[in-house]
Parts: structure tokens; C-alpha cells; sequence
């Protein structure tokens, strides 16, 4: 039970399953879309017989003509979003496709948000800041993931300043989600790792956060519990479908969690490691993850012993503090099982940049639903 009301989003259409993408043209032409931009990377759209060789393929058989952009980089930038916007006015666009990540997704949403709400992105960071609705999107996912497919927040790094910042609203979410996990039987170890973690890090933070109610708890568990049993094996070999299809399933499971319930000071840290070193998003989650929820075990012991039997810990017996320790310790584990890096120095952190980094990260949106309530001095630490 809730004591609290609250509104719950999602796409109002989801696809899902092994073949799905084949639908992708049917559907487009159902929301009436002549020319979409597709928005993607330039190795997806080389791929043989990749997502976006697929998509293309469908949107064909149902007439529909497109454009492509295919200059999407991790952790997007303003100018990835404006090129896009330029594309989309010069081509007579009309209706926007994103196939990809994270990356792809927020860079569709990006260029979306600047069509139709005013040229500055970085004046519309912040909670429902759009007034207009962006052209008709639909998301084709290809790591799992972000959840970004399906939910309201479009994440943009600004080139000067080295931030990322978040453009909340449910105007962001797309209109049709696609996750066909045939698309990602050939993601690289490293990136199914690395996603994979960001997925079990939007699984943990909504359980604890201060926003949860019971369908977001429901969701976190479910994911949780998929993760504990397919990330491991997607990772050893990412051929197997039905792993591939486990994580899936988890990562809009904890993507539909997180866009309802928020995240934490995992999220609201890993923002400032990515903006400044411009290093991979689940990775910053993932270092980070075991050391923030330590701090945050004193806020809710109850939840984290919860989390550490859904973790497949064995509690019985034990203290609610020692119950919720195993669950930091069960994060631990499945970090180094999967081999993300140990330290933060790893990834190029300069212990110089630490205090303007914690003064971002408490102004970070995604700060205001962590457990407990921190100073910079935490953060730092
Ligand atoms: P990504 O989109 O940057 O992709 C990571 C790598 O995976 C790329 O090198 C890409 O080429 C490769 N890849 C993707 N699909 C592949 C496939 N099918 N086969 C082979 N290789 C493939 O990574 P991501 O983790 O999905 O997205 C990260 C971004 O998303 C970050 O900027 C992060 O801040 C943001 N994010 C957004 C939300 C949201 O709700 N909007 C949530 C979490 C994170």
C-alpha cells in the first residue's frame, strides 16, 4: 500500500519479443508517419543484418520512405541533437525512429525536445518543462539497458561545460517501444556488461527510493530476480537467447520502475563520471553502486535485507543489518563476476574535480529520491 497518490507512465504500445522488429513498418504506418528520421550510430547502421538493415527492411515493405542519422555518440551531445533537427527540417522529415541504446534513444528525444520547444536544450533541464508535444517517436532498442525506450527523461551532455542534464516530462516518452531481443545477441561482453548493470542499478535505486509504491516494488523485483539469473550468462555467451531474452524483460521491467518511482544518488553521481570523463553510463552506475547503497542501508536496513534475499542471499537467522549487509555484498559480487572495473581512478577520475562533481550531483534531479539525505561531503567521500 501507498500512502502517497501518484501517476504511473509508460509507451502506450510495447513490443516484445524475438521477430518483433518485422512489425516496425505496419506500425509506423498505422501512426501515420511518410519520412521518419532513424537515429541511430554509424557500426549500427553497418551492421549486416543489424537493427537498423531490419528496420529499414520493414519500413520498406510498408512504403514509407526515411532519412538516416547516423552520427549518435555515447553519452550524446547538444550538437548531435541540433544536427539531427537540422536533418529533419532539410529532408521534409516528419516523424523520428530512433535504433540504438541509450544514446540513440536520448539523442531522438533531444532533437524531439528542440523541434518543438524552443532552440536551447540546456534552459529546458528540469520536471515537466515542455509545453509542446515532440513529433511522433518510436524507440527499436538494442541494449538492455537504459530503459530509455520507455521512459520520460532524455539525458544530454552539454560539449562546454562537461554536464549531463536531464529534460524530464512525459512528452519525452515515446509513442511505440521496440525490444526484440534477436537484436542483441552480438552486443560486445563489455557493453552487455556494462548495460546490463545499469539495468540492476535502476532494479535497486526505485526499491529504495523515497518515490516507490507497490507496482514499482513489483516491477524491481521481478527485474532484480531476472537479473540474478541471465546477466551472467548473457555476458559468457551472448548468443544465448534466452538469457538475452531475461534481460530484456528485466531492463523494461526497472526502466518502467525507474520512470515512476526515480532513482538515487548512484544516478545523480554516475551523471557527473560520465559528463566529465565521457565514460560508459552502466559502468559509472556500477562502480559506484555498492558504496552509495552502504550509505543508504541505515535509511531503509528493511529494504536492503529484502533486496539480498531477492539477490538470492540466504538471510535466514540473521539480523536485519547483517541480512541487508549481504545485499551490498551480493551487489559487489555481481560486478566483479561480470568484470566491471574496480575504481573509479579506472575510468579517469581525478580526485581534483571531486567537489564541483558532489556539488552537481546534489542539484542532480535524480538526488531528490535517494533514501538519505547527504552533504557534499559525502558525496566526496
Ligand atoms: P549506448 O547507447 O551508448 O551504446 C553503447 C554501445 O553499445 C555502443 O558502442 C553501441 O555501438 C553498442 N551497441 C548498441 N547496440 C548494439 C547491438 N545491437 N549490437 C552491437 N553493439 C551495440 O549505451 P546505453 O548504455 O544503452 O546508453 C547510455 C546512455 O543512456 C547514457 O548517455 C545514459 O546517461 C543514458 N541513459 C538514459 C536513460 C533514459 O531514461 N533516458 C536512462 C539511463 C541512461
Amino acid at each position: 500500500m501507498s500512502e502517497r497518490s501518484y501517476d504511473f507512465l509508460m509507451p502506450s504500445v510495447n513490443f516484445f519479443g524475438p521477430g518483433v522488429i518485422s512489425k516496425i513498418g505496419d506500425r509506423a504506418k498505422m501512426l501515420g508517419m511518410k519520412k521518419p528520421v532513424i537515429v541511430t550510430e554509424k557500426f549500427l547502421k553497418e551492421l549486416k543484418n543489424g537493427p537498423v538493415e531490419q528496420t529499414i527492411a520493414s519500413l520498406k515493405q510498408a512504403g514509407i520512405d526515411y532519412v538516416i542519422y547516423q552520427g549518435v555518440e555515447p553519452n550524446p551531445k547538444v550538437h548531435n541533437i541540433e544536427e539531427v533537427k537540422q536533418l529533419y527540417l532539410k529532408s521534409g522529415a516528419d516523424s523520428i525512429i530512433t535504433v540504438g541504446g541509450g544514446s540513440s534513444h536520448d539523442t531522438g528525444k533531444g532533437a524531439g525536445i528542440i523541434l518543438t520547444n524552443g532552440d536551447d536544450i540546456t534552459k529546458l533541464a528540469g520536471i515537466e518543462t515542455l509545453t509542446k508535444p515532440l513529433p511522433p517517436l518510436i524507440a527499436v532498442n538494442t541494449t538492455a539497458g537504459t530503459g530509455s525506450e520507455l521512459t520520460r527523461h532524455a539525458v544530454i551532455t552539454n560539449e562546454e561545460t562537461h554536464l549531463k542534464f536531464v529534460v524530464v516530462s512525459w512528452r519525452n516518452i515515446p509513442l511505440v517501444s521496440f525490444n526484440d531481443p534477436t537484436l542483441m545477441l552480438d552486443v560486445p561482453k563489455s557493453v552487455t556488461a556494462a548495460t546490463g548493470m545499469d539495468a540492476f542499478v535502476q532494479a535497486i535505486e526505485p526499491y529504495v527510493s523515497v518515490d516507490h509504491n507497490p507496482i514499482t516494488d513489483s516491477q524491481c523485483i521481478e527485474a532484480i530476480k531476472l537479473i540474478e539469473s541471465s546477466l551472467r550468462e548473457a555476458v559468457a555467451n551472448g548468443h544465448n537467447l534466452a538469457a538475452r531474452t531475461k534481460m530484456v524483460e528485466a531492463e523494461m521491467l526497472a526502466g518502467m520502475a525507474f520512470n515512476n518511482a526515480n532513482l538515487g544518488y548512484v544516478h545523480a553521481m554516475a551523471h557527473q563520471l560520465g559528463g566529465q570523463y565521457d565514460a560508459p553510463h552502466g559502468v559509472c552506475c556500477a562502480l559506484l553502486l555498492p558504496y552509495v547503497e552502504e550509505y543508504n542501508l541505515i535509511a531503509c536496513p528493511d529494504r536492503f535485507a529484502e533486496l539480498a534475499k531477492f539477490m538470492g542471499e540466504n538471510t535466514a537467522g540473521l539480523s536485519t543489518r547483517d541480512a541487508a549487509m549481504l545485499s551490498i555484498k551480493a551487489m559487489k559480487q555481481m560486478a566483479a563476476d561480470v568484470g566491471i572495473p574496480k575504481t573509479i581512478k579506472e575510468i579517469g577520475a581525478k580526485p581534483a574535480d571531486f567537489e564541483l562533481m558532489a556539488k552537481n550531483a546534489l542539484k542532480d534531479g535524480n538526488a531528490f529520491s535517494n533514501p538519505r539525505k547527504g552533504n557534499q561531503a559525502d558525496i566526496v567521500k
